[in-house]
């Protein structure tokens, strides 16, 4: 693949390695740098540790041509990072008074007076550039070091964006993508068979295009990814020949969902769905219904949960429930899903996961019985995705 410009990102605070923090700004950034051109190669999380967060910037900024680092920006003596950052460039630190002065107005503005130790904020690397942060009291620091231009931001996330959008991503948009992705949604495809369909496609792209699979319960997702020039081409025909041999079984693109993409069938038609739910929960009601625009084709829902709901109120013949029992293809006909969520309720002939779903419509009424796995909220979800799949085949 063809050589593109790179950036990393390190994210800095002992927090973010104990549990007690979940890093969110590096996944922040990441979308903001590959929109803005870049292709993002590595992410590095260490210690409040000058030392460590010295030997992380350079090594580094000797890899890509962007590095961003967020936190250890703060008043306290865990506050490192400007030190280290120092130390990386081989110089001392000043103190720059405009930031004595922004973070003096700051307090006057809250009548506090300002502690002492906040003026350690104000203490920079002799060499590079403050870049003013009026949404807190930590300066933005700009440097360049080997290969890279070096940002610091602080770690509080609200900053961290603000600064990102209004100060930093200007002076780094390339101005052209670099990185061109797209996922092509499946629903109920396992990803070697996926793959194994796909193969002569994976080949005849391997030089221009990287294939990747994403399972996400009964989803299987085919991301495709290209780079450089001619990567947008590339990935439109790849897409292309995927489609071409997968058709319909791919109900969606990147951020389509498919209560949506069945909405859409549904409004196309000027069909109109109600729903009988048992093992899901209202799940499935709750999945269209999170679309905008859902009364134009979604009646309502009943959620039978005992064997006296489903006869009381939706007139399942109570000698059918003894019968077959109530997760069975007799009942699932007179309902909509019905199944074993688990963890317990399973037997050897209807385990944990067995559910039946049925559809109804003009043209009659069709069962399937399907095995699926995951725990409880899983079997649940992997029954409605499932469900709706149903749906849209038979909508196609
Ligand atoms: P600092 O700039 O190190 O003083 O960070 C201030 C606060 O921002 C920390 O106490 C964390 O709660 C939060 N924070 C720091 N780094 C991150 C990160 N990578 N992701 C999410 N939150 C963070
Ligand atoms: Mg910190």
């Amino acid at each position: 693949m063809e050589k593109v410009k790179t950036a990393e990102v390190i994210v800095i605070g002992d927090e973010l390695l104990s549990g007690e923090t979940t890093d969110t700004n590096s996944t922040y950034l990441d979308a903001g740098l590959e929109a803005l051109g870049w292709m993002v190669r590595r992410h590095t999380t260490v210690l409040d540790d000058v030392d460590a967060i010295a030997s992380a910037i350079k090594a580094s900024s000797k890899r890509c041509q962007l590095l961003l680092c967020s936190g250890g920006l703060g008043p306290t003596i865990d506050d490192l990072t400007l030190a280290a950052f120092a130390s990386a460039l081989n110089c001392g630190l000043r103190k720059d008074e405009s930031v004595v002065a922004s973070i003096q107005a700051k307090f006057e503005k809250l009548g506090r007076p300002m502690p002492p130790n906040n003026e350690r904020q104000a203490m920079v690397p002799e060499i590079g550039e403050v870049i003013d942060n009026p949404v807190g009291t930590a300066p933005v620091f700009f440097a360049h070091l080997n290969d890279a231009d070096v940002y610091v931001l602080p770690g509080v996330p609200r900053e961290l964006k603000w600064l990102f959008k209004e100060k930093i991503s200007d002076r780094i948009n390339l101005g052209y993508r670099n990185v061109f992705r797209r996922s092509l949604k499946t629903v109920g495809r396992g990803e070697s068979s996926l793959e194994y369909s796909i193969r002569n496609i994976i080949a005849k792209h391997k030089d221009k295009v990287q294939f990747g699979f994403r399972a996400i319960g009964v989803e299987n997702h085919i991301k495709i990814m290209a780079m450089g020039s001619g990567a947008e081409d590339a990935i439109q025909v790849a897409a292309d020949d995927l489609r071409g041999i997968l058709g319909d079984s791919i109900y969606g693109v990147d951020q389509e969902i498919l209560p949506e993409v069945v909405g859409e069938l549904l409004i196309g038609r000027g069909d109109t769905l109600a729903l009988a739910e048992s093992c899901s929960g209202g799940l499935i009601a709750k999945q269209l219904t999170d679309v905008a625009g859902a009364s134009a084709y979604f009646l309502g829902g009943c959620v039978s949960y005992a064997n006296s709901a489903k006869s009381e109120l939706l007139g399942v013949c109570e000698s059918l429930l003894k019968r077959d029992g109530a997760v069975s293809a007799a009942v699932a006909e007179a309902l909509a899903t019905t199944g074993v969520a688990g963890p317990s309720g399973g037997s050897a002939e209807k385990p944990v996961g067995t559910v039946f779903i049925a559809l109804a419509g003009p043209d009659g009424t069709t069962v399937e019985r399907k095995q699926l796995i995951g725990n409880r909220s899983g079997v649940r979800e992997n029954t409605a995705l499932v469900c709706l799949e149903l749906l849209r085949q038979k909508l196609l």
